[in-house]
């Protein structure tokens, strides 16, 4: 165990932040001592993957736990699918490639996406039309009083957009220690709808794409439109889409007969990066935070010395201003701590 010791390594802003206490964790049965050992001296805890999702706004007063849990594993279900379980540890894209190179379909659109596969679960990951519970098994979690290990199932994790119980009810309660997923191994369905897919596959031109040509297209499409956080420091998409109700979203189209929306019953999504541009945010910098050039929705480290709370603040600007022109409150996607 280390002590005040630098998270700036551990998060994809590049934003300095000192934990108390910080260890790196290789087995269950390490885990489960390391956690003995903060219940005995009542610290808090901060699990770390790999720190895509997360903005340090202070130094942390507890124990930072770096889950290294590694190992992949498979099981034939039937000739057409088979179950893949991956440890927490394991980085979210490699495992991607690794079933790809299998010709294990279902994960093909949620390739090079940042992060672990252990915080998977946590926001229901999603790009591209495809979200873990699409192929989501179940998942093994330590929980964090009785240190007993549970499985949660599809059902149990009540996943939602960007969510699922690990946000809400069961927020920090349990440690994710592996994850299922149901993977198909000869016919695949190929999802190419969503954004771009189809139009950088005819620039590939590939007419009858495999599930590799859709991760291909899928990692062009995101080199070409996101920064990658080795560059310059973010954390991807920084808020949600908004949901408002229908009566709402027709007020606005009158008043900006631009807007887009995806309606759901008496509810539209609407694309938050659309509402950010309109009030003027893309490519905007204020000090050593900026709205990035190219998708509004992210917001970057732009000169490497931000501090989480500069990016805090920048966020909560935005926040205020999409509220004051269109009447809708933003929620942060990115976990604050
Ligand atoms: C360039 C870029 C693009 C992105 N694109 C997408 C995208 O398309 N779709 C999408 O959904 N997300 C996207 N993200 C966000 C991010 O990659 C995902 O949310 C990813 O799952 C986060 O994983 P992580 O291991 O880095 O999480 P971390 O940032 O390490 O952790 C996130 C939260 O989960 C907790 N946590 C971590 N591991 C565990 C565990 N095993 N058990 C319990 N709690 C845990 C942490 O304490 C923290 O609160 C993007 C991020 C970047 C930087």
């Amino acid at each position: 165990m280390q002590e005040n010791f630098s998270l700036k390594p551990f998060n994809t802003f590049g934003v300095e932040a000192k934990a108390k206490y910080f260890i790196e964790v290789n087995s269950v049965d390490e885990l489960i001592e390391t956690l003995k050992h903060a219940h005995s001296q009542t610290l808090p805890l901060l699990f770390l993957g790999g720190g895509s999702n997360i903005l340090l706004t202070k130094d942390f007063d507890g124990l930072a736990i770096k889950l290294n849990l590694k190992g992949i594993s498979e099981k034939a279900l039937n000739e057409n699918e088979v179950l893949v379980t991956a440890k927490a540890g394991e980085n979210w894209h490699e495992f991607v490639m690794s079933c790809l190179n299998k010709n294990y379909g279902g994960l093909e659109n949620l390739s090079l996406i940042p992060g672990n596969v252990g915080t998977s679960p946590m926001q229901n990951v999603g790009a591209y039309g495809t979200e873990i519970k699409d192929i989501f098994v179940d998942c093994k979690v330590l929980n964090l009083e009785t240190l007993e290990i549970e499985t949660f199932n599809l059902e149990k994790c009540r996943f939602g957009y960007r969510d699922s119980i690990f946000k809400q009810k069961g927020k920090g309660k349990y440690v994710i220690l592996e994850v299922s997923f149901k993977l198909t191994s000869k016919i695949h369905s190929i999802k190419t709808e969503y954004g771009a897919i189809k139009s950088e596959l005819e620039n590939l031109g590939i007419t009858n794409p495999t599930i590799q040509d859709i991760s291909k297209a899928v990692i062009n499409i995101r080199q070409s439109k996101l920064p990658d956080p080795k560059e310059i420091g973010n954390a991807g998409s920084f808020f949600k889409n908004p949901t408002i109700p229908l009566a709402h979203f027709e007020n606005l189209k009158e008043q900006f007969p631009n807007i887009q929306g995806y309606p759901n019953e008496n509810f539209v999504k609407v694309p938050a990066g659309w509402l950010i541009e309109q009030c003027g945010w893309k490519g905007k910098q204020i000090g050593n935070v900026a709205s990035h050039k190219l998708q509004s929705l992210v917001i970057i480290n732009a000169t490497g010395n931000a501090t989480g709370k500069e990016i805090f603040d920048f966020s909560t600007l935005i926040i205020d201003s999409v509220k004051e022109k269109f009447g809708i409150e933003l929620d942060r996607e990115v976990n604050i701590l």
